[in-house]
């Protein structure tokens, strides 16, 4: 399997570490393709993203809590734009939820996002080599 090349979760494995200022992240995507209502909202978030597009893009459940989650487009992000083929720049990255914020490159759910071609279980979001930096 190439490289940008879908699987039933998710895009082909990637290899290799990315550049842990995030460089490589539009050419990436993993850990933009998840399952459904793996994304939630915060209220801040709600506010930050506009009312448009909290309408447009996400889904309130219909049981308590009554979380809010970034809407899916198959395996993968709603708000994720595809539009050019192999890129994968997120569609509100002025926008994005705290938790999209969270994720640095290189972090173990990073890697293992790029090794699965989809977002993993590791909630290790932070790069051990930058806790002084938190
Ligand atoms: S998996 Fe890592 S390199 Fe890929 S988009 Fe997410 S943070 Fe960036
Ligand atoms: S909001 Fe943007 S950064 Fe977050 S999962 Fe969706 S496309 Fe990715």
């Amino acid at each position: 399997m190439s490289a940008g090349e879908t699987t039933p979760r998710g895009l082909a494995p990637l290899e290799g570490e990315p550049d842990p200022d995030g460089a490589d992240c539009v050419s990436c995507g993993r850990c933009c393709h998840h399952g459904p209502n793996t994304v939630s909202l915060l209220e801040s978030d709600e506010q930050r993203m506009g009312e448009a597009r909290v309408r447009a893009l996400t889904v309130l459940l219909d049981r308590p809590p009554y979380f809010r989650f970034m809407k899916n487009e198959g395996h993968r992000c709603g708000a994720l734009d595809v539009s050019e083929p192999g890129l994968y720049p997120c569609g509100v990255y002025e926008g994005r939820p705290q938790g999209c914020r969270d994720v640095e490159a290189g972090s173990p759910c990073c890697m293992q996002a790029r090794a699965l071609g989809f977002l993993g279980e590791s909630v290790l979001f932070k790069r051990s080599d930058r806790d002084d930096q938190r």
